[in-house]
């Protein structure tokens, strides 16, 4: 039985320069999903109960749980004091922590993924990424430079999945490791080290509703997927829970492919750079996957502002050439 401090503590000490700053960091967070964890396990039975959003006398109730989780994320990461900023799906703006030497990281989050599953029992996520602030970074506020880092530069990433039981993903670059909570202790226990996706895989997500919103070449992708042929590997079998990070998690297990590409409603595409895809393909590729926008690999492009949208392509080896062929020019 490996708890998640115990592992976090681990990875730390095989770096050379290691404080223990990152083993607190990440303590806090796992802290933070357990505390989700026990709200959104409650979404429900608050309702039977009469915690309406409507009542006064539960303030705390009437807010949506999204805001909620951004508000336990915060409170609980900013403790430490090793926190400079914050960028968050729910805040317009960066939010500024820490201003001192102690300050040196950089928190991204989606504190609640596929927030409209929560009121239909569908599994709901939380997402992270963690960069360090430049190197000659001083008592000053950290800057838009410190915030707008290629994905590549992320130092850790990970996730928390609330479904039939909670769990968190993460890696620090050395392969990427998953842990199922366990209530009656209060414990993420490690359940599978060094996840790897399969090569190939069988599955596909994709919206079809916007089948015919998106380019040409991408539909002609997805008439070839779903043409039977010989060698059985076609028609890909479709899977879409549209929680973004509850398809990665079924992807990396299962192998195949997930497109959310631009469409005529969305000609930048509808997921967000910075806090959601970039953590996600930063795990996908420690796990042997690809991610990418359609011609640039996700971890290179550098943001030019916060909430950035982009295309994504992401998957097993074998599927992301198949796209490719497709699609590239
Ligand atoms: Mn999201
Ligand atoms: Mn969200």
């Amino acid at each position: 039985m490996i708890t998640i401090d115990h592992h976090i503590a681990k990875e730390e000490s095989m770096h050379p320069k290691a404080t223990g700053e990152f083993t607190s960091l990440l303590h806090d967070l796992a802290l933070s999903i357990r505390i989700i964890s026990r709200e959104v396990r409650r979404a429900g039975i608050n309702d039977i109960l009469g915690f309406a959003r409507t009542s006064n006398i539960h303030g705390e109730k009437q807010q949506k749980l999204d805001k909620y989780a951004n508000e336990i994320i915060k409170k609980t990461m900013s403790q430490s004091g090793h926190v400079c900023a914050f960028a968050s799906e729910e805040e317009e703006e960066i939010v500024m922590v820490g201003h001192n030497k102690k300050s040196k990281y950089i928190v991204l989050f989606d504190p609640l993924d596929g927030s409209s599953n929560i009121d239909v029992n569908i599994t709901v996520g939380t997402i992270f990424g963690i960069y360090r602030r430049a190197e000659n970074a001083d008592d000053s506020v950290c800057d838009m430079k410190d915030i707008l880092q290629p994905g590549y530069k992320l130092i850790t990433a990970g996730y928390a999945l609330y479904g039939s039981s909670t769990m968190m993903v993460y890696t620090t670059g050395n392969g990427v490791h998953s842990f199922t909570y366990d209530p009656t202790i209060g414990e993420f226990l490690l359940s599978q080290a060094n996840i790897k996706i399969p090569k190939f895989g069988f599955y596909y997500s994709f919206n079809e509703g916007n089948y015919f919103l998106v380019e040409e070449k991408i539909r002609k992708y997805l008439d070839f997927i779903k043409t039977p042929s010989d060698d059985k590997k076609y028609p890909h079998i479709l899977r879409y829970i549209a929680t973004l990070n509850a398809d990665l998690h079924r992807l990396l297990h299962y192998g195949g492919i997930y497109i959310y590409p631009a469409n005529t409603k969305n000609p930048g595409g509808k997921l967000r750079l910075v806090y959601e895809v970039n953590p996600l393909a930063f795990i996908l590729e420690q796990a042997g996957g690809r991610a990418t926008d359609g011609s640039r690999r996700i971890l290179e492009i550098v943001p030019d502002n916060i909430h950035q949208k982009t295309p994504l392509f992401m998957g097993s080896p074998d599927n992301m050439d198949v796209l490719e062929s497709f699609i590239s020019d």
